[in-house]
């Protein structure tokens, strides 16, 4: 495929307000690909050359595409900068200085997806001295190359700004829509996307084998699943109401960790599913050591413990571990306990449908005693009593609650059922769980902040069915003088000149930001609200937090991750039972 058929595809999704029609430009996308590009053009498309656990970035920074564009357009890097500065964008910066270059190269040739493509994974293996030189040249050659409305997509690409706003979701919706002309395969494809996190080979498979080929998916080792995640209610009786009998967990305060195992092979992932083996020497010495399989996959939360007093330490010392240089200091000062809570996968079988006793079975018999692998503790209950008292216990321990599992559920990879319910210490007059938000925009600060060029924040939750993003609250409290100014600082680099597609909201913040951050926020209550968009229907009110306040930037969620307008909806009616039981 010519670069220039993506590139215009790129720009009626920039032009696009609708995921539908989204969903569309992308599905006749599609048609004109052959299955040896398909998986080029979804990297590119979600701005990325591999999936994220590959861990193969691009990585040039702002000044090194300046030079390349400089390079190409035979413009100094001081005139770069000068347009760079007006535009406040990369691209536009490309496009212009291309169209206004003296002497256009007349016979370069058109550039192909395959060449762009080729171009940036060969800059993202280059390495070692000089290596920057290199990569500028390379970028330079496509910009050359490149017409100036494919340059501008080229020069963004880099610096993670291609700002399409294209989920995941709409990729598997247009992937059914190319095949079948409708949503129906939806639900097979998403189901091989969360076995193997790997959106490129899920439309490989699809466009080379058919959707036979979807239906033979089979884990492998390294390749990440996609992690089940927990609902919450309010209650012990209201978990045995629901599930009935059933498994009683302590919830840990670390880090979620997908550990893969092959030999004497070990990779972590994060829950975003990226590698961070390197930073966990320890952990993967333990798995080593403590693991009777020979492949296996499992999961489990990592924290700083000491298990002399018995003492869990806060989850900030453990996310210190989180780091790139003096890990081996750090690991000797805060070792981590990895304590393992599912079983996905054990020498060639796939666990993911089987039920919940039988993993945990599994597990048990899998891992060895040892120093750096534990078991999550576990009881079983039917009486709500016994769920209250554990839960409890684990409160006093310092843990955040509990994590009741369903006997007899499969582990449902990426999604959120009610295999797992999570029930967390709750405060009166504050809402009983905190909330992640995504930050859609922010606004400027007014009087004792007018010094800042930030303010507050607009945010919203997730709607999983539509894949946008809707708001629910608009944080003015909770940021220290220095927050302000990283606010300041991280968000002025994200922001964009309109609405995403992906985002629904009737308030007008300052300025709209790409989706890139997740906060915690505590709040109030949740109320009905008119201007607010979260669950809003035709001629209802939409739900709003009461009184927000920002907790801290979780930089382990993606905007998907962010609380859905589902949970909103279930938070509020569970506030609502509270509040009847108190009158
Ligand atoms: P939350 O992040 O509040 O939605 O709660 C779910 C998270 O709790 C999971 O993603 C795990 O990281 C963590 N967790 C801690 N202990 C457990 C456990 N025993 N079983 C499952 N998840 C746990």
């Amino acid at each position: 495929m010519e670069f220039r058929v993506l590139a215009e595809a790129y720009e009626k999704l920039e032009a696009t307000r609708g995921r539908l029609e989204m969903m569309a430009i992308l599905s006749e996308l599609f048609k004109e690909a052959k299955s040896d590009e398909i998986d080029k053009i979804i990297y590119l498309s979600q701005g990325v050359i591999a999936p994220p656990f590959e861990g193969i970035e691009v990585g040039l920074g702002e000044k090194f595409v300046e030079e390349a564009i400089s390079l190409a357009t035979g413009y100094q890097v001081k005139k770069v900068e000068e347009v760079y500065r007006r535009t406040g964008d990369l691209g536009k910066t490309a496009e212009e200085l291309l169209l206004s270059k003296k002497q256009m190269s007349l016979f370069s040739h058109p550039l192909s997806v395959q060449k762009v493509f080729d171009n940036f994974m060969k800059m993202a293996k280059t390495s070692g001295a000089g290596s920057q030189d290199a990569k500028i040249k390379r970028l330079a050659e496509l910009l050359n190359n490149a017409t100036p409305k494919e340059a501008s997509y080229i020069a963004r690409f880099p610096v993670g700004k291609l700002r399409l706003g294209i989920g995941d979701p709409t990729i598997l919706d247009a992937l059914s829509a190319y095949k079948a002309g409708d949503k129906s395969l939806r639900e097979e494809l998403e189901r091989a996307y969360n076995l193997c996190s790997d959106l490129g080979l899920v439309a490989r498979t699809l466009f080379s084998d058919g959707i036979e080929g979807i239906r033979k998916f089979r884990i492998k080792v390294f390749n990440p699943i996609r992690p089940a995640l927990a609902e919450r209610l309010p209650s012990a009786e209201e978990i045995i109401e629901k599930i009935g009998k059933c498994a009683v967990e302590r919830k840990y305060d670390g880090l979620r960790m997908q550990i893969h195992k092959q030999n004497e092979k070990v990779e972590i992932f994060s829950r975003r599913l990226e590698r961070m083996t390197h930073m966990f020497p320890e952990i993967v010495a333990g798995v080593r050591k403590q693991v009777r399989a020979k492949d296996a996959i499992l999961e489990g939360e990592a924290l700083a413990y000491n298990e002399t007093s018995g003492e869990y330490y806060p989850f900030q010392l453990t996310m210190q571990r989180k780091r790139k240089y003096g890990v081996k200091e750090k690991a000797e000062e805060y070792p981590l306990k990895l304590f393992a809570f599912d079983i996905l996968y054990a020498d060639g079988e796939d666990f993911t449908k089987r039920p919940y006793h039988e993993r945990r079975k599994t597990l048990e018999r899998l891992i060895a005693y040892g120093d750096v692998l534990k078991l999550s503790e576990m009881m079983v209950a039917d009486d709500p009593k016994e769920l209250e008292a554990f839960f409890e216990e684990s409160i006093e321990k310092g843990m955040e609650g509990i994590v009741a599992k369903d006997l007899n559920a499969e582990y449902v990879a990426g999604a959120r059922k009610f295999a797992w319910i999570k029930l967390k210490r709750s405060y009166k007059g504050e809402l009983a769980d905190t909330v992640d938000l995504v930050i859609i925009g922010y606004f400027l600060g007014k009087g004792m902040r007018a010094k800042f060029k930030f303010g507050g924040l607009l945010c919203a939750v997730y709607d999983e069915k539509e894949d946008v993003f809707r708001s629910v609250a608009k944080i003015g409290s909770g940021f220290s003088e220095e927050q302000m100014k990283q606010f300041e600082e991280m968000l002025g680099r994200i922001k964009v000149d309109h609405k995403l597609a992906r985002v629904d909201s009737e308030i007008k913040p300052d300025f709209w930001v790409d989706l890139t951050y997740v906060v915690t926020v505590a709040a109030d209550e949740i109320t009905r609200s008119p201007t607010h968009t979260a669950g809003k229907g035709k001629g209802e009110s939409g739900y709003a937090l009461r009184f927000p306040r920002m907790v801290d930037l979780r930089g382990d969620k993606s905007p998907e991750e962010a609380t859905t307008v589902a949970e909103i909806i279930e938070m509020y009616k569970m506030q609502k039972r509270t509040q009847l039981e108190e009158t």
